[in-house]
């Protein structure tokens, strides 16, 4: 039975152990058992799923994974934590810890290893300080994956989810939404984690997307593009190109590329859609 959302319990196994929290590695211990199920919930997990949990501190998140997963691999950075999470998912024989840094993980080989290839689902209360990277990795090195079901800082959640010509969107939206389908399923406040973080956080399910939903002839090259775009938001799109450096995005061509799309040469990043940055980058690939 679950048993470590519930306040007390995290509290008598961190005394137990003497754990003193690591502020380097982002540990803020989930202490509700409704935020918990929720995420439970939003994962859609049943026992035909291996679940990849990232950094499970005590084990709290991963006794409810346990319960509805087929199997669990849970990856931490932290050995103090191990011998804790060997006492906490001692009932769980469905649970691997395995002891390391998630960024260093080759996690397509982890799938290939413990799910025969088949795509993961991965859960997670992420360590916020790294929020990006371990995404956007996951997404780029093409590891199979169902989805992605995270806690992560609010505003991270929002930027995801966020559409053309709000203040939220940005080269991270973009590159979410090119790989998946995000949603916001819950915002949580600081006191339902031990220690208490500064800032607030929510839960973001990524549904990943069999394949793109627009093509570029080059993805290097339209991340380059978007990334390009928002260095300097405040800008009209060509100049924030031109201002990048990179050839392809002279002026002159910039301007023609969005003349052959019909959109006004004064537009700014922030207004393209992800279909219209992948025809701009075509455009602009094929004409180098
Ligand atoms: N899952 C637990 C929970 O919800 O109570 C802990 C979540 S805490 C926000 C983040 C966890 O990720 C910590 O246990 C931390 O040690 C671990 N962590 C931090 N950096 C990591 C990394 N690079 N690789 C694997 N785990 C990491």
């Amino acid at each position: 039975m679950a048993t470590l959302g519930i306040p007390q319990n995290t509290i008598a196994v961190l005394q137990k152990y003497q754990f003193h929290f690591q502020k380097k590695y982002g540990q803020n211990f989930l202490i509700d058992t409704s935020v918990l199920e929720r995420i439970i919930r939003a994962a859609h997990i049943d026992k035909a799923d291996c679940v990849l949990e990232i950094g499970p501190g005590i084990g709290t998140m991963t006794q409810y994974l346990a319960e509805s997963a087929g199997k669990v691999i849970a990856v931490e950075i932290d050995k103090a934590l191990i011998p804790i999470l060997e006492e906490t998912l001692a009932p769980y024989e469905n649970v691997t810890v395995l002891q390391g840094d998630i960024l260093k993980t080759d996690v397509g080989e982890l799938a290939e290893r413990c799910n025969g290839g088949k795509p993961l689902k991965v859960v997670a209360n992420l360590p916020y300080y790294i929020t990006t990277p371990i995404i956007m990795g996951l997404f780029e090195k093409s590891v199979p994956l169902e989805s992605i079901t995270v806690m992560v800082q609010k505003e991270v959640a929002e930027r995801m989810q966020a559409g053309p010509g709000t203040k939220d969107y940005g080269a991270l939206s973009l590159a979410v939404q090119y790989y998946a389908e995000p949603e916001i399923v819950a915002n949580v406040p600081p006191n339902c984690f031990m220690p208490r973080p500064n800032v607030g956080s929510a839960v973001v399910k990524l549904k990943r997307f069999e394949k793109p939903p627009v093509e570029a002839a080059d993805e290097k090259f339209l991340f380059m593009l978007i990334r390009a775009a928002f260095s300097q938001r405040r800008k009209m799109l060509i100049n924030a190109l031109a201002g990048s450096g990179e050839a392809a995005f002279s002026k002159e061509r910039t301007e023609a590329a969005l003349e052959a799309m019909g959109i006004s040469a004064q537009i700014r990043g922030e207004k393209l859609t992800l279909s219209q940055f992948a025809e701009l980058s075509n455009l602009l690939y094929t004409s180098e």
